[in-house]
């Protein structure tokens, strides 16, 4: 059976560098930039189009900025699948 395809998207300038994601990915997809972001951290990133969706890293990231999106292989679309929010408030976790 063929892998499902993911994919993430990180509001890099949110990052804070701490690596978690990068430990967590399952497919040792994701490293952290060369670069520092607009608040002087170096910022995690996809490096390997290797994502199968699982979620780890949204679920691990103590700044809540990554969003997972799985392939939905019957239209072709993207579906968000683990958004995380309001950390410092009240996490609020939606994991469908
Ligand atoms: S969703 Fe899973 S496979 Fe994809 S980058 Fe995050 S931890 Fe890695
Ligand atoms: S877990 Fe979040 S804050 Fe930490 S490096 Fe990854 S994206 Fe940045």
């Amino acid at each position: 059976m063929a892998k499902t395809r993911g994919h993430i998207s990180i509001d890099i300038d949110e990052c804070k560098g701490c690596e978690l994601c990068t430990v967590e990915c399952p497919q040792d997809g994701m490293a952290m930039s060369t670069e520092l972001n607009r608040k002087g951290y170096h910022y995690a990133l996809l490096v390997e189009d290797v994502c199968t969706g699982c979620t780890n890293c949204a679920l691990v990231c103590p700044e809540a900025v990554i969003t997972v999106y799985r392939e939905n292989k019957a239209n072709k679309t993207k579906e968000k699948v683990a958004v995380i929010t309001d950390v410092r408030d009240n996490i609020t976790v939606t994991v469908s």
